[in-house]
């Protein structure tokens, strides 16, 4: 695939500007582990990852060791860490290159065990906590036993306990606020029994920005860990949203252009057909290069102006109708997401109109080719040290990044 016929942007700039605002809304001293699993939700995680290094982000969370191993590749020194979980093929490869794991039962304790102490290395793990995602996890009453178990494993070391979020506007839902209770009390029982060490961690972008920064008998989390609001959206219209600059483009060309008559059918299945005499821009674009087949009611810009998608996307095409817009012609760029003129597409706004979410448009866009832009002048600021240490021993500040220590 080429970059003349559909292709992404993606704007450094914008990219630091919102790790800036995910940064004050986190709050002094708190690390930001930015996530960038599919490849940086399609973004392009090796560029957004060194990118965010320059910017303060203290640690990375991916979905699986290949795209730790991506990032150690690239010269990522930061600590990672495999969110969910890995299966036991992935193993080797994150002992080797100090991925830190996420854990969620007994039996990964004794496998994760008995390879490190094979291997003489030690294992970095995060505990996670389901506290009502229900998805991975261990159920908050079995949290103590697990704790316990990995700390009678010399080869494990624990670096954190987390949880994970439900509902997509945070806290405004009573559940996250359950699930909060629920992460205290398990935090609370950890601390109690001296077991607990590492960082503590539970929002996302949604729990970021609708306030989650601790819970009542623990205090402060050390860590915060979104993800789509450095892309620049925020899912369910959260407060906050207008702080954020869209990150991804996406754009295509004008291939051909056509006079046809009115109610003369275009596309598969002939669904639409022209009220009037107008004119067809076929762009070189379709559901093939990530743009949702379900898209209704779309439109593009040219030349700054909004020009509506009329028929069925086909895999490689798409057909505009640009009766309103004189001027175009075949080799023109158009804007599907993003800024042209005073006009923007959002991604929230292909999103709603395909009746999917920011982050399944902005995922499928991953396989297209992509320009980084921006991203020169930048300071290099230190990521600050967290708010308040964990019990237990020490756990390693990410320094400089380019002196940024593995951990
Ligand atoms: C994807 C993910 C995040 C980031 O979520 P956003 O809604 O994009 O901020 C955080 N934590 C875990 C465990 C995740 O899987």
């Amino acid at each position: 695939m080429d970059a003349f016929r559909a292709w992404t942007e993606v704007d450094l700039d914008a990219l630091a500007s919102n790790l800036a605002v995910i940064r004050r809304r986190a709050g002094a001293g708190r690390r930001v582990m930015l996530v960038v699993k599919q490849d940086a939700y399609g973004h392009g995680a090796v560029a957004v990852a060194h990118h965010a290094v320059r910017c303060g982000v203290g640690a990375f969370g991916v979905g699986s060791s290949s795209e730790a191993l991506e990032l150690r590749e690239a010269g990522i020194r930061l600590p990672i860490l495999v969110l969910g979980t890995i299966v036991e093929e992935e193993l080797a490869a994150c002992l080797r290159h100090q991925i830190h794991i996420g854990l969620h039962a007994n039996d990964r304790v004794r496998s994760l065990a008995a390879y490190a102490q094979r291997t003489e290395q030690r294992a970095r793990v995060h505990l996670n906590v389901d506290t009502g995602m229900g998805r991975l996890g261990v159920p908050a009453e079995r949290a103590m036993a697990l704790l316990r178990a990995v700390a009678e494993e010399d080869a494990l070391e624990l670096r954190g306990v987390m949880s994970h979020l439900a509902p997509p506007d945070g806290l405004r839902d009573p559940f996250a606020q359950e699930q909060v209770a629920r992460f205290d009390q398990v935090l609370h029982d950890a601390a109690r029994a001296g077991l607990l060490s590492g960082w503590v961690h539970m929002a996302n972008s949604a729990g970021l920005f609708t306030g989650l920064t601790g819970s009542v008998r623990h205090g402060a989390f050390d860590t915060v860990r979104p993800g789509i609001a450095a892309y620049g959206a925020l899912p369910a219209h959260l407060p906050g949203a207008d702080e954020l600059h869209p990150v991804i483009a996406l754009r295509s060309r004008v291939v051909f252009l056509k006079d046809v008559p009115a109610s003369s059918p275009v596309g598969y299945g002939s669904t639409w057909r022209s009220p009037v005499d107008t004119r067809i821009a076929t762009l070189a674009i379709g559901y093939g290069h990530g743009l949702p087949w379900t898209l209704r009611g779309g439109e593009v810009l040219l030349g700054g102006r909004r020009a509506p998608i009329v028929g069925r996307l086909s895999m490689d095409y798409i057909t505009v109708d640009v009766g309103h817009l004189p001027g175009v012609q075949v080799g023109d760029v158009a804007t599907l997401i993003g800024m042209d003129g005073e006009e923007v597409i959002g991604l929230e706004e292909v999103a709603a109109r395909s009746g999917t979410i920011a982050y399944e448009v902005s995922c499928a866009l991953g396989r297209l080719p992509r320009l980084h832009l921006g991203g020169r002048d930048l300071p290099i600021p230190a990521q600050s040290p967290a708010l308040r240490p964990p019990s237990g021993p020490p756990v390693p500040q990410p320094g400089q990044p380019s002196s940024g220590q593995r951990s």
